[in-house]
């Protein structure tokens, strides 16, 4: 049995690792669980799994639950008194990042979720551990793939993304794309963040940037791809030509559960793909006029230093201006190019410089409109 800490139970990816541990309740046993906003709903769960610790991070909250604690710093303390088998990182954006350096600085094993640590601050994160397993598809599709490969043998990473809903859209209407319309995406259900990120492909540079870091690959060995099946997770080219994939119908319990039981692949019917009915499969190339956040993560990762954390916290302020109704959607790329211009860059920046850079740029964008 393991022990499996969850921090973000009550996100997309949190739900849908409850869904592994409710069909596999031999193997798992959730020993924390932490929501931000969601109190009921963390209650519910604490009595349904019989929870033993809980957290609600957002300290606005306060000591009005028996038996859960409350803060940041309170989780940060369980993080370095307990032990646990695996701990998972699915907060949402930038928040997650200290969460990721904790687990990792108290030698948990981290099933990470939160790519927006890696792309904030990789150089640091995995120069602390190996005991990095990804959740997102494409990473732990990656992953399996690569576990069976010499690094030699690999020539690049071809990245899948689905294109999200506005890859067919005449880019004369991008200037009236509502939030509604940006967060119908037609193969995934997920947090609002990362919807938006995929509607405009800055999840897909954020992605690129995660690969770097968690497999060494240079940038120029990353590719993307639009594949709207999402059915190729992601695929590795070798040295003499051959593409290895790994393939299923879209469903995050399954990389949530390989990472659960990584290096093995245990039975399970959680996510069952009959090849037969597959639709046909399509890969297209990312267009630069209609995704051009994609090409701007991609040079922000190759700038490295605190580029791509000045990058993730402008984009997170343009995503607050826009569902506010204060920019549109073309405007979250402007945005964030107009402000990474004139950023000046410091390279290998420690922890504390990109915590406080994170909330300083995400202030001066959020507060420029
Ligand atoms: P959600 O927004 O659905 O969930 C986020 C979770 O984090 C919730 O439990 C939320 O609590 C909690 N949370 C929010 N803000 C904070 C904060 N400041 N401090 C601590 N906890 C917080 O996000 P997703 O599950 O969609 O995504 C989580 C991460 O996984 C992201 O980095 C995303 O990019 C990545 N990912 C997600 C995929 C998906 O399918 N959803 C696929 C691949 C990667 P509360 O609900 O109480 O507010
Ligand atoms: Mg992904």
């Amino acid at each position: 049995m393991k022990s499996i800490a969850i921090i973000g139970i009550t996100g997309s990816i949190g739900l849908s690792t409850i869904d592994v541990v409710r069909k596999h309740p031999d193997k798992f046993k959730i020993t924390l669980a932490t929501s931000h906003n969601k109190v009921d709903q963390l209650k519910s769960l604490i009595k349904e799994f019989n929870i033993p610790q809980a957290v609600i991070t957002n300290c606005k909250f306060n000591n009005k639950n028996k038996g859960i604690m409350y803060g940041q710093e309170s989780l940060l303390q369980i993080l370095e008194d307990e032990k646990f088998d695996v701990v998972i990182n699915a907060v949402s954006g930038s928040a997650g990042l200290i969460y990721s350096y904790h687990i990792l600085k108290n030698n948990h094993k981290l099933a990470l979720a939160n790519k927006e640590s890696l792309v904030m601050a990789g150089h640091i994160l995995t120069g602390m551990s190996s005991n990095i397993i990804p959740i997102d598809s494409e990473h732990s599709a990656l992953f399996q793939i690569m576990n069976g490969l010499k690094p030699n043998d690999v020539k690049k990473a071809i990245l899948t993304a689905s294109g999200g809903p506005f890859l067919d859209t005449p880019l004369n209407q991008f200037d009236h794309i509502t939030p509604e319309q940006a967060l119908q995406h037609p193969t995934w259900s997920m947090g609002n963040k990362i919807t938006i990120d995929s509607a405009t492909m800055f999840n897909k540079g954020l992605e690129a940037i995660e690969a770097h870091w968690l497999f060494g690959f240079d940038y120029s060995q990353i590719q993307a791809v639009i594949h709207p099946q999402s059915i190729v997770h992601s695929m590795i080219e070798c040295q003499d030509g051959s593409i290895l994939t790994q393939m299923s119908i879209p469903s995050m319990q399954l990389p949530i559960l390989y990472a659960l039981t990584y290096p093995h692949h245990i039975k399970s019917d959680l996510t069952k793909t009959n090849i037969c009915d597959l639709p046909p499969l399509i890969f297209l190339p990312i267009e630069k006029t209609r995704f051009p956040l994609y090409y701007l993560t991609i040079e922000a990762g190759i700038s490295g230093g605190l580029i791509p954390t000045a990058l993730n916290a402008a984009n997170e302020a343009a995503i607050k201006l826009f569902f506010e109704g204060k920019i549109n959607f073309p405007q979250i790329y402007e945005i964030i190019d107009n402000y990474l211009n004139d950023f000046n860059n410091i390279t290998d920046p420690d922890i504390d410089t990109i915590l406080d850079a994170n909330k300083y740029v995400f202030n001066e964008v959020y507060q420029s409109l």
